[in-house]
Order: C-alpha cells, then structure tokens, then sequence
C-alpha cells in the first residue's frame, strides 16, 4: 500500500512537467510564427498614388516658385481691368509697384480662379493722413467678394474685425502684425472657395488662413459670407471662379509682387 501511495505523486509531477512543455511548445511555434510573418505589400491605411509635382521655389521669401501665376510684376496692368467699366486698369505704375489712383475705382485681375495660395505685398502712406478706417484703407478682395482688411493698422485704433488683417467685420486677426507706415509689408493666404449646390445655396463655406508679414493671424478660418460694410454676411451664390479684386478706398496705397498659385 504505501508503495502506490509513494508512486501517485511521482505521476502527477511527471504529468504537470508534459503538460509545462506542451504549452512551452505551443508558446514557441506562436511566436516564431509572428516573427517569420513578412511585413503586408500594401499598409492597411491609404497611401497617396501620385508622385507630388516638382516645383522650383523662389530665390529667396516670398519670390514666385515655378508654378504661380504672376499677377502683377512690378511694370504694367495689362493683368488688371478696372471694375467701373471693365476698361484698363487707372492706378499708376512706377518704381516697380502700383499705386492706387483714388477714385478710379477698384481694379481686378483679368485671370479667375477657386482655391489658391496667394502672396501680395503692399504698403500704406508713410504720410499719415486720417485715422481709424480713414487711415491706409485698401482690401485683398478674394474671388472679388471676401475681403481681407489692407489697412495701416500701425498705432491706428479701430474695430478689432475692421483692422489690418482681419476678416472684414467678421474675424479680428489673432496679432497686430502690422509694420510702420510707407514700409513694405506682405500677406501669404490660403484660400478655400465656397461651395454651392445647383439652387445657389452654400454647402460648404469658405476658408481662408492669413500669414501678414510673416505672422500667422487666420487660422483657417471660416468665412460667413460676403463681407459688407452695413450688413451680416450672408452668402450669394457665384461661379466657382472670380478674380482677385482690389479696393479703391481714396488712399495712395502701393502693392508689388502679386502672385498666385491655383490649388
Ligand atoms: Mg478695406
């Protein structure tokens, strides 16, 4: 009796010692089996399918790269339409920039296009005349109907969605970047056209980012509408593309290097 009593231990521990192995084993082949599987051909996630196209940046900040659309370089208007009568453009040209005729009227690029990046550079009075909305006024007026505030904004109170850089009346900038008066300044913007079904409503709003020397002070904001002076800005159904209009607003403003690239 005590002889089997002395063997039955003996035959669990060899049992529990094959069954150790067993899941030893099995744990084993598991692994090895991970490491051996090769990596999938293709990621599970979406990956692009077309090679990005080969542009030539500028020489230097803010130089046009080798697929914009040079809007204004610096020595004619033959770009440019005046929006009174649609006949050639009236402000002045000299000394590499333009230079707003007051009371010509707004001008507007022959060329139209949607979504775009665009640079422009522009300088207010170095004679200060004016103050507030008076003082330096002009406005980047994308597709020709929303408007980023041009305005000398240096040391020159205004409403905080009517100063440089803003939005008009509908997005104050998020910094004051504004240079001294008569100095160059620019803005870099990337703009998102609106989208229109066909009965003329919006179904996606514009967007736009802003860049004012080279400071960012939109970021992708939503645009509400036409950006009027009197009214809330509702939208109003247009083609889905226009022009870049730029505004006559009594003031000598200067603008030079204007570019755009189409998205
Ligand atoms: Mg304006």
């Amino acid at each position: 009796m005590s002889n089997v009593n002395a063997k039955l231990p003996k035959q669990r521990a060899i049992l529990f010692l094959v069954l150790l192995s067993a899941i030893a084993l099995i744990a084993a082949v598991t692994t090895s089996g991970q490491q051996q599987q090769p990596p999938p051909a293709q990621p599970p996630w979406p990956s692009p399918k077309k090679e990005p196209v080969v542009v030539t940046p500028g020489a230097k900040p803010g130089d046009a790269p080798s697929d914009a659309i040079v809007l204004f370089d610096g020595k004619d208007l033959s770009g440019w339409k005046s929006l009174r009568d649609g006949s050639d453009a009236k402000w002045v040209v000299r000394d590499g920039y333009m230079e707003v005729a007051p009371r010509t009227g707004d001008i507007a690029t022959k060329a139209e296009w949607g979504d775009c990046q665009l640079h422009i550079e522009w300088a207010t009075p170095s004679e200060v005349k004016g103050e507030g909305q008076g003082r330096g006024n002009s406005g980047v007026f994308l597709m020709g109907h929303y408007e980023v505030q041009v305005l000398d904004s240096w040391q020159n109170p205004t409403y905080f969605h009517g100063q440089a850089a803003s939005v008009y009346k509908q997005h104050a900038p998020l910094a004051n970047a504004s240079r001294k008066p008569g100095e160059w300044q620019y803005y870099d913007i990337i703009f998102t056209s609106p989208r229109f079904d066909e009965i003329g409503k919006v179904v996606r709003r514009a967007r736009v980012t802003v860049f004012h020397n080279g400071v960012l002070v939109q970021n992708n904001v939503e645009i509400f509408g036409e950006t009027w002076n009197d009214r809330a800005p509702q939208y109003v159904a247009h083609p889905n593309v226009g022009p870049l209009k730029l505004q006559d607003h009594g003031n000598p403003m200067r603008f030079r290097n204007i570019w755009v690239r189409k998205l």
